[in-house]
This record gives C-alpha cells, structure tokens and sequence, in this order.
C-alpha cells in the first residue's frame, strides 16, 4: 500500500456517515456496524420514513447539510468522516439539473470545514467517474479510463465539475491544513435498497423495474435510451464498501478509481436482466433520450497496485440480486424500503 500503513480506528471511535439515508450511506453505515463499530452517527436531509436503511443502533440524524452549522453539529466529536450526501441521479437527472448538482458543493465545502475544526482524523469524499474529459468517452470501444485522464479537466457538465472541484479541495485542505483526505471515483454502483424510480435512478435500476414489470404481468416491451450499444461498467455495492473503507484506511492521497472493469452494452445488460427474469421483451430505442458518455470503464490498474485487490463480484451475481429486491418492490411481497438493520 502507498505511504503510511493502513490504521485501524477504534470501534469506539465516532464515524460519521452523510447521505446515510441514501443508496450507498446506508450500506455503509449498516457495514461500519456489522463491522463493530460502536458509534456510527448518520445524517441525511430527508425525513427518516424515506431513508432506503435506518439502523436504530446508529445516531440518526436529519440535517440540511448544505447549512454550515448543520456540517458543524454532524462533525462534532467524530474521529472519521464518510461524506456521501449529494444531489444526485442518474443521467436522466444530472443532464437536467445541473445547478442543483453544484450546489452539493455548498455541503463539500462545510463538510471539510467543519471536520478541520472538529479535527477529525480522516475524511473520505465520494467523488464519480463523471470527472473524466468527455473527449476520452466518445467511443464505445473504449480505452478504460486511468486517474491521470481527468486532466486536462473537460468533466461532465455540472455535476462532474462540482466533484472535480470538490476533489480538488480535499487536496488542497489535506496540503494546507493538514486534513487527511481520501478520494475515491465511484463508477455506476448498483444493488439493493437504492433508488429504482421517480427519476433518480440510474440504469441498472431502471433496467430492472422495466423488466420486473414486465415479467409482472405488464406489456412485454422496454424502452431503451439512446441505440443501447453504449458501453459502461457497473459495480456491485458490495464491492463499493470494501473499496471505500480500504481506500480510507489507507495511504492512497490522490483520487483513485473505483470501479468494476467488466464492461457491457445497455443491450447486453438489459440481455442479462432479461435472463434473469426468464423473460423477451420487444426493444424500442429512444435516441433523442439523455446517453451520457459513448462509452466508460475503469482502469483498475493502480488500485490492484495500491492495494491488491479491485472491485470483482460479477455483473450477474450482482444483478441477478438487484432484480429480485426490485422485482419484489413491485409485487409488494418485498421488505419494505426501509430495513431496520442493527
Ligand atoms: P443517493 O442519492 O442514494 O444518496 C445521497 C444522499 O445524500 C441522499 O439520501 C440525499 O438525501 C442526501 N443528501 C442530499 N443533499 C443533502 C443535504 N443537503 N444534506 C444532507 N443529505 C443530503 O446516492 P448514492 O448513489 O448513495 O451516492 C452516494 C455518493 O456517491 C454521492 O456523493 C454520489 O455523488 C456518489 N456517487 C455515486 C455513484 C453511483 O453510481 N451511485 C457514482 C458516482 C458517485
């Protein structure tokens, strides 16, 4: 591993985890206690009913943090900072909400301040692939994206460039203050307990939902965004919380990849699905939808160099469990939104 050894903190520490009503905070925050962590502290703007996991064995908080006495409070007497909490979504979302999307970094920015003054010992920042120059995106047959091709920066309109910046922050608040930063770019994470709907979603949800609605007795069609050729890769949440804690711990200071590296085309994905469900659809292509990128994938390369290890559970094991959560949220036998883990 690069630099300092890897430090374990005491589970008795406090970590705090925002957006920990979300997708991605409220996988950690159930890890970081499966894991014996005694005091987790978790926030998130929404009401309590709409977080996807509320753990009673957390201190659950509701806080805007864009508010910098909202970031102060949070901070208070934490040892370790997870910051997820962003205005985001799936392309659909961030190609139509770009000043929504960069106003996250008012969070950012409170968020470092407050854990400078509450001198917290580490500070993780959940930054995204859509940092990377769109001119290395413009074809499906991609050459997977490394750390250095973020610069010259061209990134994702707003969204992109407010992680970009806040990227650059974290830098400059590690070298000028002292703060140890982590960054770690998250490329498309899919699992359970995410958002699956209302436009947020992102496509390995939206691809599910269609699919289950269809395998549910609904037309046995599926509209697909763009010609379905463009490639991504995806990881499973699993291996998002392994690599979060890992990068956090250890001694990596610049922004690194975190991603899967198994690329596939929408309609290999929505193939996929498909076969899970044990169902054909009849496709139609939406060309004037919002795309994204041609095509993106990670290069894993100094990841397995830092730390030996990258992101590796496959696309249909991680799908296949995505589809039954999703299928069974439609049909309503599922477990409600909200899980209570402890
Ligand atoms: P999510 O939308 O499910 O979770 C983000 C949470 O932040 C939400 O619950 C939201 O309510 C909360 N939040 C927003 N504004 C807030 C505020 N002012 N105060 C407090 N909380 C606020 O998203 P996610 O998929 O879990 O993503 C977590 C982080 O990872 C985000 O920073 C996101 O940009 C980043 N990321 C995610 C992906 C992905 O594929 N899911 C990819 C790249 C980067």
């Amino acid at each position: 591993m690069a630099g300092e050894a890897p430090r374990a903190i005491d589970r008795d520490d406090l970590v705090l985890v925002t957006g920990a009503g979300g997708f991605i905070g409220g996988h950690l925050v159930a890890s970081l206690l499966a894991d014996g962590h005694r005091r987790v502290r978790a926030v998130d703007v929404k009401p309590f009913e709409d977080w996807y996991q509320l753990a009673p064995a957390a201190e659950n908080l509701r806080l805007d943090l864009r508010l910098r006495e909202a970031c102060a409070g949070a901070a208070r007497e934490a040892r370790r900072v997870y910051n997820l909490a962003a205005d985001m979504g799936g392309m659909g979302y961030i190609e139509t909400h770009r000043a929504e999307c960069m106003l996250s970094v008012l969070i950012n920015t409170h968020m470092l301040l407050a854990a400078r003054e509450a001198r917290v010992e580490r500070y993780f920042y959940a930054s995204s692939a859509c940092v990377y120059a769109a001119d290395k995106q413009r074809d499906a047959d991609v050459t997977a994206l490394r750390e250095e091709d973020a610069y010259p920066a061209m990134p994702e309109d707003g969204y992109g460039w407010e992680k970009l910046f806040s990227e650059r922050m974290c830098r400059h608040f590690r070298e000028d203050y002292g703060l140890v930063t982590r960054v770690a770019r998250f490329h498309n994470v899919y699992g359970e307990y995410g958002t699956y709907d209302g436009g947020r979603e992102k496509a390995p949800a939206a691809i599910c939902r269609k699919v289950a609605a269809a395998a549910l007795g609904g037309p046995p069609e599926i509209e697909i965004w763009g010609d379905g050729e463009q490639t991504r890769s995806f990881m499973y949440v699993a291996d998002c919380l392994y690599g979060t804690k890992a990068i956090t711990a250890s001694g990596i200071e610049d922004p690194i990849n975190l991603g899967s590296d198994e690329l596939v085309t929408i309609n290999e994905l929505v193939s996929m699905v498909e076969e899970i469900a044990g169902v054909t659809l009849k496709r139609s292509f939406l060309s004037d939808a919002p795309q994204g990128v041609r095509g993106r994938n990670s290069d894993n390369g100094r990841i397995r160099r830092e730390l030996g290890w990258a992101p590796s559970i496959p696309l249909y094991e991680g799908m296949e469990r995505t589809y039954r959560w999703i299928h069974d949220q439609l049909a309503g036998t599922g477990e409600r939104r909200r899980a209570f883990v402890t």
